[in-house]
């Protein structure tokens, strides 16, 4: 029997969620469901300045929303709890005495100006190269890390750094040689131990750092695998050194996999300096959770026959590490936007209206759930959008106009600066004239007069016909289709709008004589 394939993701919440972990959480996630196995969530919060509740509660969300659901984790519970580090201190404090015990770790009194000083100096040697002068202890470090000053103090020395008050940090004891590990996605990879200086596990104050806690955690929790983002890379050799020191032998170390970076438009490391990284930004602008989840999962792998667009369920299916690229991956918003488009249109007419929701509230354009009354129209209404718009975000614009009683509508003033001259009077009288005497208040009727009027009769081209007409009653020159919106705007507001552009317009008209 093989052993069940355990993997977590462990976000360190001090903001929102960006695309990077995502990015991550989304392929624990499928390779977790691909091989049947469990996907945890953990939460390092041990460094307290950085990570708030809101922030933890927030991610949280936000993987719901994405339709990543976690197994075992906060919430959820499961066997390997508390699944938040800052719970957990106690357990890293009991393996912090055993390294103690054990010699795999040391107390270090250096304050960090002699550190400096010491790096200084030793840099000004000449014995920043591997190999060069003997400022490190036997192994762990070079001249620009920690060079082991306090791995074998005398107690003597000791007495007297503890009489100056000093409070020491704790340091893992690396010991010589090198690390080597297999990486799923970058195959072998080996690190001299030359290039790991002894590494501190608790700061003075006793709070434990990232490399304790989430070796410790990874080995508690029995992690099968570990997919994390290449910027991780570099701590593998210092995980491996902490899960040796717990007793673990190397054949139940947890797989690696370390997934490409992802790149700005510039080819730098996506960041807030060269684009948005905040996914509760990418979906307080209406980009569907099935986009995000669809795009982000091409950062880095893609379905069999390079198909671009999929979902969820069939990146199970066919999820694979080992055919995960290893070269870094660029983020291209339009990319996103274009996938957006397209599972818009995806949806089931109910479900899209029902998505819309939340952004029509937002600009109070109904209330949340809606009533009765607005429900019937939006479920007719949003079928004139699916089609056009490539953001939810875009739904308020374009429905607006059926949502707004006459006293809140309003004209888009650079639209009606372009349609609604004082030229074209002649069109809204014609329309209004028309449109007083359609047989039935229907699209194609409604049609049917328009065209009749102005094209048949006052000769013009549909588009200069139509364009005074629809900015008229929707407020904009971009809009549903104008016979159907129309039609659900109602004849009395239809007219009433007409009429109202036709004051307007024929006011400018007086008040600029000679024209
Ligand atoms: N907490 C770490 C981070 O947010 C990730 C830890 C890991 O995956 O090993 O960057
Ligand atoms: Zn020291």
């Amino acid at each position: 029997m093989t052993e069940t394939v355990r993997v977590r993701f462990a976000p360190s919440p001090s903001g929102d969620l960006h695309v990077g972990n995502v990015r991550t959480a989304l392929y624990d996630w499928a390779f977790a469901r691909r091989m049947r196995g469990v996907f945890v969530l953990r939460i390092e919060d041990t460094d307290e300045s950085r990570v708030t509740p809101e922030y933890i509660d927030s991610a949280l969300d936000t993987l719901r929303w994405l339709g990543l659901h976690w197994d075992e984790g906060p919430v959820a519970g499961g066997p390997y709890g508390p699944y938040l580090q800052s719970e957990r201190i106690g357990l890293y404090h009991d393996w912090a005495e055993t390294f103690l015990e054990q010699g795999d770790a040391y107390w270090c009194y250096c304050t960090p100006e002699e550190l400096a000083a010491r790096r200084e100096a030793a840099r000004a040697a000449g014995a920043g190269t591997p190999g060069g002068a003997g400022t490190r202890g036997e192994a762990g470090g070079q001249a620009t890390g920690y060079d082991g000053h306090c791995r074998r103090l005398t107690a003597a020395q000791v007495a007297a750094y503890e009489a100056e008050g000093r409070k020491p940090v704790l340091r893992f004891r690396m010991p010589p040689g090198s690390t080597t590990f297999t990486d799923l996605i970058r195959g072998p990879v080996t690190f001299d131990h030359m290039a790991v200086p002894d590494f501190v596990l608790m700061r003075a104050n006793r709070t434990p750092l990232y490399t304790l806690a989430v070796a410790v955690d990874d080995v508690l929790m029995k992690m099968t695998h570990i997919v994390r983002g290449e910027d991780l890379l570099s701590s593998t050799p210092r995980q491996i050194a902490v899960y040796r020191a717990m007793g673990m032998p190397d054949e139940d170390f947890p797989v690696f996999a370390h997934l490409p970076y992802v790149l700005g438009p510039d080819g730098q490391r996506l960041s807030k300096r060269n684009g948005v990284v905040s996914v509760n930004w990418y979906r307080s602008q209406g980009f569907l959770p099935e986009a995000l989840c669809n795009y982000l999962a091409l950062l880095g792998w893609s379905p069999g026959g390079n198909r671009e667009l999929f979902t969820l369920g069939d990146m199970v299916a066919e999820f694979d590490l080992a055919r995960v690229n290893r070269n870094a991956a660029q983020f291209d918003v339009r990319k996103l936007e274009a996938i957006n488009g397209a599972k818009i249109r995806e949806l089931a007419p109910e479900d899209f209206a029902s998505r819309l929701v939340p952004f029509l509230a937002h600009e109070n354009l109904v209330s949340d759930p809606p009533a009765p009354g607005q429900s019937a129209l939006l479920e007719r209404a949003a079928p004139l959008i699916q089609e056009r718009i490539g953001k939810l975000s875009e739904a308020p614009g374009m429905l607006g106009f059926l949502f707004v009683d006459e006293t809140r509508f309003t004209v888009d003033p650079a639209d009606a600066a372009k349609v609604l001259t004082p030229e074209s009077a002649g069109v809204l009288k014609a329309s209004i004239g028309a449109l007083r005497n359609v047989p039935s208040w229907a699209a194609a009727d409604i049609e049917a007069a328009l065209r009749a009027a102005l094209v048949d009769g006052l000769g013009l081209r549909p588009r200069d016909a139509f364009a005074p007409v629809r900015v008229a009653v929707t407020g904009r020159r971009v809009s549903p289709p104008l016979f159907e919106s129309a039609e659900l705007l109602g004849s009395e507001c239809t007219l009433g709008r007409l009429e109202r552009a036709l004051a307007t317009v024929s006011q400018a008209e007086t008040v600029r004589p000679g024209r």
